[in-house]
């Protein structure tokens, strides 16, 4: 078994046609959803599709510089967290502007890394203009691509080129079975300790993935016959890399792992307590639907009593009023305190994540909670639900049947999903809503 997803980075000067070479790959599969606060709403990944290949595409782009003068730094930062991320590095730049200084400063940067890198020259926009790309062999790059992702040409080509370029022991697939894990938190949380004590616990397998060991970007392991996969972790082993003390790209690289995840894990230091980072990458997981596990750290250095795990609880359920779903380990990596709970928790609430209801058993919920406490109604109009279903998974999302939507009410929705939860639990995940009016 191997599973290690190809990532390929698009890097390049603004302007140059990155966000459109990037909206024309993903499809409607992006992953940002736009109701998250304090998050850029620039679409940063997405899984891509073609021929059978799936691989995760990120445009490094997506933070907008707020002057000219630092553009040339972002790009080096984008450069970096491409060569450290990526498999395979898209470098765009613009064949109707021409070459510019800031494009030969970073390719020299890119020509160092020993990961392929294809040369993109974007806005060839007809035949005419094809005479532009030759400048472009003075970078030292190989050949360039011509393409104009305004006019979708040369992308297939420039699809193919990508899938040709990926290092052999990558899994293109998906497997289903295989449980994703992303390990969120600040630095010095205590995420790498937390990860080397699970990879060390006993009836751990872990897999050493053939070929691309030294850079894996993934660590593939098994317990008790569950497989998991968790994220990045090579962003955990490898510290202190210049970009990551901006702190936009380490919360870039957090949200990577969280797209790419089914449960995240938010891990939190104890003494420090909750931080901003925390609070917008569990805001991410939440509305991307991911299964949320909190994970309070360095148990060891807080002094306790019989209310502490309580009140540490409370503060936790306050602060993200919105993931009241959420379970909570307090650990301890120091001394290994509960880490072999962590594993154990990430499949059940994955398991919770995937779970189906039968519509037999959701009516009879929604019936007898509609019973109890009737829907609200609105100028002599009331709200009538006459059925629901479970219409998906990974997050379950629950369809209601209604007679019209302007009468639903978020209060009355978060009664049902109560009365839901209280039933079937679904621990771990949020669940979504939707409506359909039914005459
Ligand atoms: P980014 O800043 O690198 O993400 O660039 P954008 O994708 O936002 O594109 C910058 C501008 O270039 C926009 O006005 C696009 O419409 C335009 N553009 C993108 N691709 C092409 C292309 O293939 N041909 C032409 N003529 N314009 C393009
Ligand atoms: P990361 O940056 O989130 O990966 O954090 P590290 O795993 O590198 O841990 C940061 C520091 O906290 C290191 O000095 C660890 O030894 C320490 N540390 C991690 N977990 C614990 C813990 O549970 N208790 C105590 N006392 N220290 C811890």
């Amino acid at each position: 078994m191997n599973d290690n997803r190809p990532v390929v980075a698009v890097v390049g000067r603004p302007n140059v046609g990155k966000s459109t070479i990037f909206n024309k790959f993903a499809g409607k599969r992006i992953s940002i959803v736009e109701d998250t606060p304090g998050v850029t709403r620039d679409r940063i990944f997405a899984e891509v599709e073609w021929l059978n290949k799936y691989f995760t595409l990120i445009d490094t782009g997506g933070i907008e510089p707020e002057s000219e003068d630092i553009i040339l730094s972002q790009m080096r930062n984008q450069a970096m967290l491409a060569m450290d991320m990526a498999h395979v590095i898209l470098f765009v730049v613009d064949g109707k502007a021409g070459m510019t200084a800031a494009d030969k400063e970073i390719s020299q940067l890119l020509r160092k890394t020993k990961k392929p890198v294809i040369l993109v020259v974007n806005k060839i926009d007809n035949q005419n203009q094809y005479d532009n790309i030759y400048d472009f062999y003075e970078l030292g790059l190989g050949t360039p691509f011509a393409i104009s992702g305004a006019n979708s040409m040369g992308l297939g080509d420039l699809l193919d080129e990508i899938v040709e370029n990926f290092p052999e022991g990558l899994d293109t697939e998906y497997d289903e079975d295989v449980i994703r894990v992303a390990i969120t938190g600040k630095p010095n949380a205590g995420k790498s300790s937390i990860l080397n004590n699970i990879l060390g616990e006993d009836r751990v397998i872990v897999s050493p993935i053939a070929g691309t060991t030294r850079d894996a970007i993934d660590t593939y392991l098994e317990k008790n016959d569950k497989k998991f996969l968790l994220i990045d972790t090579a962003g955990l082993r490898r510290k202190s890399k210049i970009y990551e003390t901006v702190e936009k790209y380490s919360v870039i690289r957090a949200m990577s792992a969280v797209d790419r995840a089914d449960v995240v894990l938010i891990v939190i230091d104890a003494l420090e307590g909750v931080t901003e980072q925390d609070t917008k990458v569990a805001g991410i997981a939440h509305d991307e639907g991911k299964a949320c596990v909190f994970i309070i750290n360095k148990w060891d250095l807080i002094e306790k009593d019989n209310k502490t795990m309580g009140n540490y609880t409370k503060e936790i359920k306050e602060k993200f009023p919105f993931m009241m779903y959420a379970p909570i380990l307090f650990v301890s990596a120091k001394t290994n305190q509960r880490i072999n709970k962590i594993l154990e928790m990430v499949e059940y609430v994955a398991s919770e994540h995937s779970k189906r209801v039968s519509t037999s058993a959701l009516n009879d919920v929604i019936g007898e909670a509609v019973m109890l406490n009737q829907p609200p109604s609105d100028k002599g109009k009331r709200l009538k639900i006459y059925y629901g279903s479970q219409t998906d998974i990974k997050p379950p999302k629950i369809t209601l049947f209604i007679n019209d939507k302007d009468l639903t009410h978020f209060s009355y929705q978060r009664y049902i999903e109560n009365k839901i939860r209280e039933n079937f639990g679904f621990e771990g995940t949020s669940i979504k809503f939707e409506y359909r009016e039914k005459n």
